[in-house]
């Protein structure tokens, strides 16, 4: 009997480790599929590169000062304008796949017709979502004349500018000027390819835009 009984226990035991298991391993699936591992120009080792400059300095006067996430993390519409549209949304065309090439091109409606306005999106000024490091690529392919800007949790970037208003390495804080709205690198016209990148679990991962404010203040 003692002997049988222990055999149930043991049982009944790893019955419950394998649906614990199960358990777990569905909420880590729950979480997982919003986002994945960035996997382009060098991944997780030219972000880095991109961390090498003076991230920690920007990171200590967050904590000292108003606190991480509060301005560390990106919020808002980078061109600041009420009149920004969106050309091209999340996760489609070319910003698919999502976890590669999501983001969202904004340009400008300079005269009221609801559609981007080429003259009105050209040389319009674009402002950093968030404090960070910057690090820019000029010239780069797709995206023009890039801007990375970067500290320890977020990331974002800035594609087909016109030119840069910040310098490589440049530690800038949330709404200063960072650059100009341009059509350099693959781009069909002026816009702001604009995404946002969180480093989660070891990798950097694509998020939405629009869950970061994107479009605020446009109504949309
Ligand atoms: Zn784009």
């Amino acid at each position: 009997m003692l002997a049988q009984g222990g055999r149930g226990s043991a049982i009944l035991l790893l019955l419950a480790l394998i649906g614990a298991g199960w358990l777990w391993l569905q909420l880590g699936q729950e979480s997982a599929p919003r986002l994945s591992v960035w996997g382009v120009q060098g991944g997780a080792a030219a972000v880095g590169a991109v961390a090498g400059g003076g991230l920690s300095g920007v990171a200590q006067a967050q904590q000292q000062g108003r606190g991480l996430p509060s301005d560390a993390r990106p919020q808002g519409n980078p061109l600041q304008a009420p009149n920004t549209v969106m050309t091209q949304g999340y996760g489609v065309g070319s910003h698919a796949p999502a976890a590669v090439w999501g983001g969202v091109d904004l340009a400008i409606d300079g005269n009221g017709d609801g559609a981007a306005d080429p003259e009105g999106t050209q040389d319009h000024p674009v402002y950093a979502t968030h404090d960070g490091v910057v690090k820019l690529t000029p010239n780069s392919w797709p995206g023009g004349n890039h801007l990375w800007l970067a500290n320890d949790s977020y990331r974002t970037g800035y594609a087909h500018l016109a030119g840069y208003a910040v310098q490589d390495g440049q530690a800038v804080r949330r709404g200063e000027l960072i650059g100009y709205v341009g059509t350099t690198g693959q781009s069909s016209g002026p816009h702001l390819h604009y995404d946002i990148w969180i480093y989660e679990g070891g990798s950097w991962v694509n998020v939405t835009p629009l869950e970061y404010g994107a479009l605020d203040g446009t109504g949309q």
